[in-house]
């Protein structure tokens, strides 16, 4: 049997029971990860972290992606600052959220970084890779 009929709500959908999908982007989650890093990170290994075009970095001209991670070992720079931290400062979390960049879990009372400009907050390792980049 290569497919379930499944009626739902009158609507008859058919669905491949072999599961094929796209595995999801280990960046930002999005069902997506089409693209595996490059950089090798022992002999005959690779990084292989899964990614969507989005997070991934590809040198020009070249059949390689890299991850966050690893572009800038790759030679091609660091990441731009995604965030604009004007006015940003640390604060215990007032609720359960989600870093905006690793999308890890937050909790209240977490110490997180609150961006204003982006109505948004950062988990602490974030916070510091992001302060650093922009002081840079
Ligand atoms: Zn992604
Ligand atoms: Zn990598
Ligand atoms: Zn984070």
């Amino acid at each position: 049997m290569g497919r379930n009929v499944i009626n739902k709500d009158g609507v008859t959908m058919i669905v491949c029971s072999r599961g094929q999908r796209t595995p999801h982007c280990e960046i930002c989650g999005k069902p997506n990860g089409i693209r595996l890093c490059d950089y090798p990170t022992s002999k005959g290994k690779t990084c292989d972290r899964r990614m969507c075009p989005n997070c991934s970095a590809r040198p020009q001209g070249k059949d390689e992606d890299y991850c966050p991670d690893h572009r800038e070992r790759a030679g091609l720079g660091k990441p731009e600052p995604k965030f604009n931290l004007e006015g940003s400062r640390m604060i215990a979390a007032r609720y359960d959220g989600r870093c905006k960049a690793c999308h890890v879990e937050i909790g209240a009372g977490d110490d997180v970084l609150y961006m204003p400009q982006e109505k948004a907050v950062l988990c602490e390792p974030c916070a510091a890779e992001t302060e650093g980049q922009q002081r840079l």
